[in-house]
């Protein structure tokens, strides 16, 4: 398994209108041929500009077209051959980040790398040969440290994070959008910025505060020249990462403070990820610090293609966030990636359609006869077959259906001469195929209240229904048959085969002949998910995606050699002949001059980072100091407000719930134990027949042990502790002692010294309350306690 590096491009967007008008200064420049960026440090004439390298540099009349063919293009390419793939934009807000990811329409070279990669990856679909794929998306986003699903029925609900053992690290309960052209992913697309935009309004917040993933997951499913298939799967993440501006630069105050730090929580926990790898020595990588690394772990140091884009703003008064964003990307050029093929998956879905498919084709055709099951699956304009036609309602539905597939046929060969228009014509037969089916159920509908029996097929009716009912926002019958398929709870259909009356031949031949016309649009349906190959013999198609492929190799066999060109110059200075000395005098000054003003750059690289680490240290101290105070703020209340929690509850120890406590990764809470109220009545001291003594010593004494616990500590603490170990004394002392009792029990004295000896003195006796030498007749508890108050010292 061959490792290879994460691909690291920069931008720089032109500047905007602010900044004219603010007169600021370009600091950035680059040499796009060498991959070269430079910046300038404001005011400082006499420093020579950083330099940093890339595998592509892209300057402000550069657009998103020429950034993707060059570099994202072959990453794309290889999702739909089983790779895992990242794209992700990194940079201050305002750097171009949402420009560069989503883009404009217009002009036309500017749209993002989102909607190339749609368009790419259905392209790259369509002209497969041999080769069928299943193509599903999702969307979410990472708030405030928290996941939530852009696409769902509630995208406020806060999704877990989970470990696979072979998935790997995914979400739970994240919805899943199955698309079959590049107009339903654009859709989708739009759905989930919208969501986010709603999301934002409503909240006061803005979507640069936001981390957000559009995920194209591909099943892959090639048939050899033997006729066996081989499975495989590919994803591709497409990351806009939220701002990365430090938190003191913008004044942050209160609640967006807290925001900040989470959103930095994450950047810096990718950093210290990026550190960690880059480093070598480090075991451990602490991908668990955040959400968004946990979700990208495997596109950093793991099994995936990783591009970052890292987005630059020119203006001087940007210079520390450009180049705090120009080391961030530096380093990550560093990280190692094992990409490999990803065969076999054990959860393909695509696999369960495969082999619903040919169970289907094996029972239609046995049937209707291949020849038939053939003519009606190509074209789906066929007649229907003779068996249907039974009745004047048939007839009608035939003419219906008919007319449906005409026109259905005429949009697809439409839809194959335009590729320009995919998503236009999609919607079409959308549209269409919804009237067709409103039509056909309004003809049974009337049909049936006509009292003809029309047999129903329970599990498709049950197919649409079920996943209609999960996913509310799609109305296409085809979207939300798989939407709800991959969702947790599957509809019967697909999980259950004994449930599919489809499947089973018995129910077929019950069910009579409508059955078998839904086992064929259950498998014309079946056969529409799965798709691949529709423009194999598109001649001209073909040749275009070999072109921009090419034209991806030929990028890089450039680049290559403009930087053998730099290593080599410098490597012969001093191996080259010179004709004469002044000549090697001239040509090694010159290397010196350069070689000096290297060395100065190095020297002012090393002061720079250290003034950047100061004040990035300074920052996190700044926070740590926060949160102690916070901490210590919610100490001084706890310690105020145990003692008020009673003391059998087993909230009233700090230290033993603390322990108690667990950390919970997946949904980064703390687990407490619960609220418990523990009633520990001690075995009674005495006999029986004691408690017959109404006003005895006893009934006081276990008055005071419920009532008066919290003196139970003084009292530990005193001399008269003793009074406790005595209290499970044989029944037979305290029966032999017991007639004292009642006299001497208000006769007791705190100090040590004054007290009898532990064996004559009543075991039971509740405690000593006031001095001895006091001498106050007690009478009941109540007074004992008041005076008890009083006497002894705190
Ligand atoms: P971010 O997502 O990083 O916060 P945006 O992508 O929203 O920033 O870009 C901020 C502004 O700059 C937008 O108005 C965008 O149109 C403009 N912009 C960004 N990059 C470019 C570019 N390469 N060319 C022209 N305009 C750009
Ligand atoms: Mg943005």
């Amino acid at each position: 398994m061959g490792s290879e590096s994460v691909k690291v491009v920069v931008r720089c967007r032109p500047l905007n209108d602010r900044e004219k008008a603010l007169n600021s200064k370009m600091v950035l420049s680059m040499d796009l041929d060498r991959c070269q960026c430079f910046i300038e440090k404001p005011g400082a004439v006499d420093e020579p500009p950083k330099q940093f390298t890339f595998d592509g540099t892209y300057y402000i009349d550069q657009t998103t077209e020429q950034l993707y063919n060059e570099i994202a293009y072959p990453l794309v390419e290889g999702v739909t051959e089983g790779y895992n793939g990242t794209i992700f934009a990194y940079g201050q807000t305002g750097s171009g980040k949402s420009f560069t990811m989503q883009g404009v329409l217009d002009p036309a070279v500017q749209r993002g790398v989102i909607p190339r990669a749609f368009e790419h990856i259905f392209e790259s679909i369509q002209c497969a040969e041999n080769t069928k794929f299943l193509v599903r998306a999702s969307y979410l986003e990472i708030y405030n440290e928290e996941v939530r699903d852009l696409l769902g029925s509630d995208t406020k609900q806060r999704l877990e994070l989970k470990e696979h053992p072979e998935r790997g690290v995914y979400v739970r309960d994240l919805s899943m959008h199955s698309v079959h052209s590049v107009g339903e992913c654009e859709r989708i697309m739009e759905q989930g910025w919208k969501n986010r935009a709603v999301g934002y309004t409503l909240m006061n917040k803005d979507s640069s505060r936001s981390h957000s993933i559009f995920t194209i997951h591909l099943e892959i499913c090639n048939t050899d020249p033997a006729g066996q298939d081989h499975l495989r799967a590919g994803k591709l993440n497409l990351v806009d990462l939220a701002g990365s501006e430090r938190q003191s630069k913008t004044g942050a105050t209160g609640e967006r403070l807290r925001e900040a730090t989470k959103i930095n929580l994450s950047l810096s926990a990718l950093g210290n990820i990026i550190s960690a790898l880059v480093d070598g020595r480090s075991k451990y990588i602490p991908y668990r610090d955040s959400k968004l690394t946990r979700l990208l772990q495997d596109s950093l140091g793991g099994n995936t293609r990783t591009l970052m884009i890292a987005c630059l703003s020119p203006a001087d008064n940007n210079y520390e966030e450009s180049l705090s964003t120009l080391r961030y990307a530096n380093r990550a050029k560093s990280i190692q990636n094992r990409p490999r093929i990803n065969e076999d998956p054990k959860d393909a879905l695509l696999r369960e359609y495969q082999e619903e498919i040919k169970k289907l084709r094996a029972l239609v055709s046995g049937q209707l006869g291949t020849a038939d099951l053939s003519s009606l699956l190509s074209g789906q304009s066929s007649a229907v077959p003779s068996t249907l036609q039974s009745s004047p309602t048939d007839t009608k539905k035939e003419k219906i259906k008919e007319e449906y597939e005409e026109k259905l046929a005429k949009l697809q060969a439409e839809y194959n001469a335009e590729q320009e228009s995919k998503a236009k014509l999609q919607e079409d037969i959308v549209a269409l195929r919804r009237s067709y089916e409103s039509t056909l159920s309004d003809l049974e509908k009337s049909h049936a209240s006509r009292g003809s029996c029309v047999p129903k097929d329970v599990a498709f009716s049950c197919t649409t229904q079920v996943a209609e009912k999960e996913d509310p926002p799609n109305t296409d019958p085809m979207l939300l048959c798989t939407a709800g398929a991959t969702s947790p709870t599957k509809p019967a259909v697909q999980k259950d085969p004994d449930r599919d009356g489809l499947i089973q031949s018995a129910d077929i031949n019950t069910a009579g002949a409508l059955d078998q016309k839904h086992a064929l649009e259950r498998l014309q349906q079946l056969e529409q998910q799965v798709i691949g190959g529709e423009q194999a013999r598109n001649k001209e198609l073909q040749q275009r995606h070999r072109q921009r492929r090419n034209a991806a190799d030929q990028r890089k066999a450039q680049l290559v050699h403009a930087l053998s060109e730099d290593t080599e110059e410098s490597d012969n200075v001093l191996l080259d002949v010179y004709n004469s000395i002044q000549e090697e005098v001239h040509v090694k000054s010159q290397m010196l001059v350069k070689v000096q003003g290297k060395l100065k750059a190095a020297r002012l690289e090393i002061r720079d980072l250290q003034a950047e680490f100061e004040v990035e240290r300074n920052d996190y101290l700044a926070t740590i100091r926060r949160l102690e105070r916070e901490g210590q703020l919610l100490n001084s209340l706890l310690e105020r407000m145990v003692p008020l929690v009673r003391r059998d509850c087993n909230y009233s120890n700090l230290d033993r719930l603390k322990k108690e406590a667990v950390w919970d990764e997946d949904s980064a809470t703390w687990k407490l134990p619960d609220v418990m109220v523990q009633k520990t009545t001690l075995p009674s001291a005495i006999a029986p027949k004691s408690s017959t003594r109404k006003d005895s010593v006893f009934d006081v004494a276990e008055q005071f042990m419920v009532e008066e616990d919290r003196y139970k500590e003084m009292l530990d603490r005193s001399d008269s502790e003793n009074i406790a170990s005595s209290y499970f004394k044989s029944k037979r002392a305290t029966q032999l002692l017991g007639a004292d009792a009642t006299k001497g029990h208000a006769h007791l004295g705190v100090s040590g010294s004054n007290i009898s000896p532990p064996v004559i003195s009543d075991p039971v006796l509740p405690r000593p309350f006031r001095l001895e030498s006091l001498d106050v007749p007690v009478s009941n508890g109540k007074v004992k306690r008041k005076k008890s108050k009083s006497h002894i010292p705190s």
